[in-house]
């Protein structure tokens, strides 16, 4: 998607949020209706889901729904980057990198400190992280300087680490960014792997698209 795209996606998101919050403002009123359009920025929230959960703020005793309002102000004032693998902490350095239990030879690059979370409940790996915030795209003007590759490189240089895996998207931009990586890693003389990917647990190969049988065939492993 090009920029223009985006831009256009955005404003019809826009349109279709104010459209639902000013018709909820018709008839139930102003409030209700800006709640409605603020639920809708959320991702995966569409204006029946916004609608629900309006009304379940306003059923709410008043401490309840004052809580939220105020956990949502707390993650925006607390919250900040590690200044070393760049999750999300609300100290200086994240309780991941302060772990002296973890194993320093190995750093899991993510584009997102999302993803950090999701690895971490697979309770698979031990080793460190790094979060580059984005992934190389072209297309929208974002390349590997507006990433954050070079406190990664600083980290690389240090000397302990033996292994990089590289745990961007099954995307276009996670396998640019997964490939640019790896050509400026492998120079240092460390080891770099990519995690793999295939079928969901519990799926069917018959619903799988192309692309994910194609991908689980080639990450396949001798038993
Ligand atoms: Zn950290």
């Amino acid at each position: 998607m090009n920029e223009q795209e985006q831009t256009s996606r955005a404003a019809s998101l826009g349109r279709r949020q104010g459209k639902a919050g000013a018709q909820v403002a018709e008839v139930s009123g102003k409030a209700l209706g800006r709640m409605v359009g603020a639920f809708m920025k959320l991702p995966g929230i569409g204006r029946k889901s916004a609608e629900r959960l309006a009304f379940a703020v306003l059923g709410m005793p008043r401490e309840e729904a004052a809580g939220i309002a105020q956990a949502i102000l707390d993650l925006k004032n607390n919250s900040r980057y590690c200044t070393v693998c760049n999750n999300i902490t609300e100290e200086e350095i994240c309780c991941i990198c302060l772990d002296v239990r973890r194993d320093n030879t190995r750093i899991c690059v993510v584009e997102e400190p999302s993803n950090i979370l999701i690895l971490e409940k697979s309770a698979t790996f031990r080793g460190r992280y790094h979060a580059l915030l984005g992934a190389i795209s072209p297309l929208d003007g974002i390349g590997p300087e507006d990433l954050k590759i070079d406190g990664l490189l600083e980290r690389l240089r240090s000397g302990d680490i033996k292994e990089v895996i590289i745990a961007t998207n099954p995307t276009v931009k996670g396998e640019t960014t997964a490939l640019y990586l790896s050509k400026l890693i492998k120079p240092l003389g460390i080891s770099v792997s990519r995690i793999a990917y295939g079928l969901p647990v519990g799926g069917d190969i018959e619903y799988a698209d192309e692309n994910t049988v194609q991908r689980a065939l080639e990450g396949r492993r001798e038993m």
